[in-house]
């Protein structure tokens, strides 16, 4: 299949179809960390996004760019859970039928959360593949679309909103990080920065325990990685090996990838806590566990963007409850 690149009159043209039906997310200063690594730090409150996480952005943009038989006959994805959850919410909106295929190892939150958006639910294999799958038997035998959760050029198109809205509040940045697993979020945001401020770097995080775009780029070409467990289960899974839009957007605009372990992830989720007071999941977590891991080059200004808050909350109470005896977030770099 041909590849392609997501260009920012793409992003321009789905801001407006989206805004009904989303939050413009605040970009505020941390005081904290500003203090702590001595540049101005900035957080993207994109976790504040309804349904909890900014897939929504991606999915509303893809709806509106299926034909009206595609809608008419629905629509289906493998999803980690925050796309599949956007996607359920974005087509019960608007009266369209949908299917989430995932896999075992999404967290039982993730899971009923969406049922209760109103999807179907199949849970099958142990696997991002295997739940993928399975979505193609859903487009072979009925028809459904197929929307994938970032290879995908309207949903690129649609995360890089967020890039217009960083740019807007804060046109000086000049290092932006975000997390990164399939690579639509950053592609994204990487495209509209990028035609905006040629200058300003755009740093993807991910964790250590199997980082599919990561080891690809490494490669040259798509790889597959083992699945892990993670803290930030949302980064979990592969870019795909016949990926033909992120995987080259990624490689061409995206500055750096830096690399977390568990402890630095966990970090962030605590510093989000204690000091910001919000409550994040472990893949939104990144950007300030990479800040306090002093793994950033420092240029500033910073933001760093809050992907996602739908963490279970027995987890995120465990993680906090280990730290609990001091205000202070010790550096765990
Ligand atoms: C999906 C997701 C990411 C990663 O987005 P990609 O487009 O797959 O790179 C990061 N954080 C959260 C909370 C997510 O749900």
């Amino acid at each position: 299949m041909a590849r392609t690149f997501v260009t920012l009159t793409e992003i321009e043209a789905a801001r407006p179809v989206i805004a009904p039906h989303i939050l413009h997310t605040p970009t505020l200063l941390s005081a904290s960390l500003t203090e702590r690594v001595g540049v101005p730090v900035y957080l993207k409150l994109e976790h504040r996004q309804i349904t909890g996480a900014f897939k929504l952005r991606g999915a509303l943009n893809a709806l509106n760019s299926l034909s009206s038989d595609e809608r008419k006959r629905g629509v289906v994805t493998a999803s980690t859970g925050n796309h599949g959850r956007a996607l359920a919410y974005a087509a019960g909106l608007q009266g369209i039928r949908s299917i989430i295929c995932m896999s075992n190892l999404v967290p039982g939150n993730k899971v009923n959360e969406i049922r209760k958006l109103g999807a179907e639910i199949r849970i099958v294999g142990t696997s991002q593949d295997d739940a993928q799958e399975e979505v193609e038997k859903i487009v072979a035998q009925d028809g459904f679309a197929m929307v994938s959760p970032f290879d995908n050029p309207a949903i690129v198109a649609g995360q890089g909103t967020i890039g217009l809205e960083i740019i807007d509040a804060l046109p000086d940045v000049e290092t932006v990080l975000v997390p990164l697993s399939g690579g639509g979020l950053i592609a994204g945001i990487a495209a509209a920065v990028k035609a905006l401020k040629p200058k300003t770097r755009v740093i993807g995080i991910s964790m250590q325990n199997g980082a599919a775009m990561a080891a690809s780029l490494k490669a040259g070409h798509p790889v597959s990685v083992e699945e892990q467990q993670s803290l930030a289960d949302s980064l979990g899974g592969g870019i795909g090996l016949d990926n033909r839009v992120t995987f080259g957007m990624v490689r061409k605009l995206v500055d750096e990838v830096v690399l977390l372990s568990e402890e630095e992830i966990a970090a962030g989720i605590i510093h989000a806590y204690a000091q910001e007071r919000e409550i994040i999941e472990g893949a939104a977590a990144v950007g300030i566990g990479a800040l306090l891991a002093g793994k950033i080059r420092l240029q500033g200004p910073v933001v760093a963007l809050l992907s996602g808050r739908n963490i279970d909350m027995g987890q995120h109470r465990r993680i906090v409850a280990g730290y609990h005896a001091t205000e202070t977030v010790p550096c765990r770099a």
